[in-house]
């Protein structure tokens, strides 16, 4: 007798639920997506204990019509898609149907919903993936959706859980990233008793980015837009004064859905190449449209990642838009927001928050509909939403008062030098400190990338050959480098089976450091993992060169000199960093200098 059987709908569900249902941020990000799907304007979301005794998701979407309740909760039941065709067209968050059903099955669940504002709507009970009850009751449009004990029947699930602060980490992480690709859409999440985001909804996305990452930050973001064929995108980059220490304030998101994806933040991360330093990111919101045909969003259970058919164009749109902003940009940090306000990153908020919250277990409040009314006409203006408004103020008065076009590169007049090290300097604007030596460099740097590109016929014939001799493995490599040494003007040859010299070399490599610049070249060559281009190659070379010949700290500076200088500064491509990344230039605005001294409130 055979052995196989088709396993009961239960069964089935609690697998899937293995799944999709993760932890108690997968819970809310179904329960958000489907209230985005709905069409809501507004979303609220409660979570109690990091979501594991209760996460309760509220909109004032489109609802569940009565006789569809309790078929939303079957599997593979869903109102997006019809036939397998519209899973290459997808136009909504959700398709597979399998949420609602794998929700319940792990815990204990309740939704209230109406299609109507006339009152009347319904509400079903289930428990462990049982219907318990089913009955018609007063509310008003939306659904209102409570998972209460989640995972209260896999206890082996439940034993992976990690502490409260962490799972509410991930489930702010989601819902400021929502709050972020639905600006239009008024969030607000609340743990316990606080609240930790509330968006306006008003459409604005800068707006909603200062919900999640305060107005201070906010104001340093500067506005990318762009259009090609097969994409558009819009979003928010920040000045490259403004960075951290890892990728999290880096959001994508494709046709409305937050997703991660590498190549699409090393697009970013490359069009910041030489404006940040050494494992500093940037910070970055950016919304990407496209044609639902040319993402895949059918690869992962929980949706986090897609697949792209043209991820090479795409990655060479972003970078290009990215780096075509900068190249029009003011980029001088001011040296007032850096002091005087420290940006909190965000989920630092929510930890300092959770610090002194006790958890309470047995508190089984619950927001009805009443309390929550009360909230919507009385909340609380905390201090962050206090500063959004006014910030919203006063740009619209902003707005009104037009500004001057201004150059790129401020024009400075020098006043003075300070420890042999910064330039002080003027203009109508305010005050500016200028660090010599990384101006030197980057005027160097750009000097040599230029002299690499095209460095015959002007190679010096040496009269004593520099030789070098390397192991069998890394002398491979640089007989393979041969003729890319070439195009930039270093000439070597095979000289005995492990060794090479150079015949010759361009005459303008820094004088006495001749042999040692080559050396590093090639150092460099035999220690970079990836493929070496010309560019690569130029631009290291150039690197190395502008080190050893500009100026180091400690050197006086005349007044013509620090006008000379700050002249070729001026005409640089990027006069803002130097090619490791550090900044040049530090401004402090004339009003910036009178609120330091309390001139001005
Ligand atoms: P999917 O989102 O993939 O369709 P779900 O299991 O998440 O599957 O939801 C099943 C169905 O229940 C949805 O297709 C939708 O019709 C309905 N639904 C779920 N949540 C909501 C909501 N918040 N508002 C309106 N309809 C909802
Ligand atoms: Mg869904």
């Amino acid at each position: 007798m055979g052995k196989i059987l088709v396993l009961d709908e239960l069964t089935a569900n609690q697998i899937a639920a293995g799944e999709v249902v993760e932890r108690p941020s997968s819970v809310v990000k179904e329960l958000v997506e489907n209230a985005v799907d709905a069409g809501s304007s507004r979303i609220d979301v409660w979570v109690e204990e990091g979501g594991l005794s209760r996460i309760v998701v509220r909109d004032n979407g489109s609802g569940i019509e009565a006789d569809d309740m309790q078929t939303a909760f079957f599997r593979h039941a869903t109102s997006k898609i019809v036939h397998s065709r519209d899973l290459f067209s997808i136009h909504t968050l959700g398709f597979r149907g399998e949420a609602l059903p794998s929700i319940a099955a792990v815990s204990k669940l309740e939704c209230i919903s109406s299609t109507n504002n006339n009152g009347l709507g319904r509400k079903l009970v289930i428990e462990g993936g049982k219907v318990l009850s089913i009955q018609d009751i007063s509310c008003s449009q939306g659904t209102e959706i409570t998972v209460n004990e989640l995972f209260y029947n896999t206890p082996a699930r439940l034993k992976y859980m990690k502490a409260i602060q962490t799972e509410l980490g991930h489930i702010s992480d989601y819902i400021y990233r929502m709050a972020l690709a639905y600006p239009h859409i008024a969030f607000s999440l609340t743990h316990n008793d606080s609240e930790l985001l509330r968006t306006h909804g008003d459409g604005q996305l800068l707006h909603a980015f200062a919900a999640v990452y305060g107005t201070t930050t906010a104001k340093q973001m500067i506005a990318v837009e762009g259009e090609d064929l097969d994409y558009k995108l819009k979003g928010y980059v920040s000045q490259p004064g403004l960075n951290r220490a890892n990728r999290n304030a880096i959001t994508f998101i494709i046709n409305g859905r937050y997703i991660r994806n590498f190549t699409l933040n090393n697009g970013l991360l490359q069009a910041y190449h030489t404006l940040l330093p050494l494992h500093r990111f940037p910070m970055a919101v950016i919304q990407i449209e496209m044609d639902a045909s040319l993402v895949d969003v059918n690869v992962h259970p929980a949706k986090w990642e897609v697949r792209f058919s043209k991820e090479q164009e795409l990655f060479a749109f972003v970078k290009a838009h990215v780096s075509k902003l900068f190249a029009t940009q003011t980029l001088i940090p001011s040296g007032y927001t850096a002091s005087a306000n420290p940006t909190v990153p965000a989920p630092k908020q929510v930890q300092e928050q959770l610090k002194w919250e006790t958890p309470n277990v047995s508190d089984t409040r619950k927001p009805s509909f009443e309390s929550y009314r009360e909230i919507d006409n009385d909340f609380e203006m905390k201090e962050v939403r206090e500063n959004v408004q006014k910030w919203i103020a006063d740009e619209q008065v902003a707005n009104q008062t037009t500004s001057v076009e201004q150059l790129r590169f401020p024009q400075l007049e020098p006043v003075g030098q300070v420890h042999g090290t910064y330039i002080v300097a003027q203009n109508e604007q305010g005050l500016y400190l200028i660090d010599q030596h990384a101006a030197h460099e980057r005027i160097h740097y750009e000097e040599f990338y230029e002299k690499f590109g095209n460095p015959e016929p002007i190679s010096q014939e040496l009269l004593i050959p520099i030789t070098m001799e390397f192991n069998p493995t890394d002398a491979r490599i640089i007989e393979s480098k041969i003729p890319l040494l070439a195009q930039v003007g270093v000439v070597l040859e095979p000289f005995g089976p492990q060794a090479f010299r150079v015949i010759s070399h361009p005459y303008w490599l820094p004088k006495g450091e001749e042999s040692a610049t080559i050396e590093e070249m090639i150092e460099w060559i035999l220690g970079e993992k990836k493929g070496i281009d010309l560019h690569a190659i130029r631009e290291k070379s150039a690197i190395l060169c502008a080190c050893k010949a500009s100026i180091k700290a400690n050197q006086a500076l005349t007044n013509l000199d620090m006008m000379k200088l700050l002249e070729r500064l001026a005409g640089c491509e990027n006069p803002f960093t130097c090619p490791h990344g550090r900044p040049i230039v530090i401004s402090f605005s004339s009003y910036e200098l009178e609120k330091m001294f309390k001139r001005v409130t």
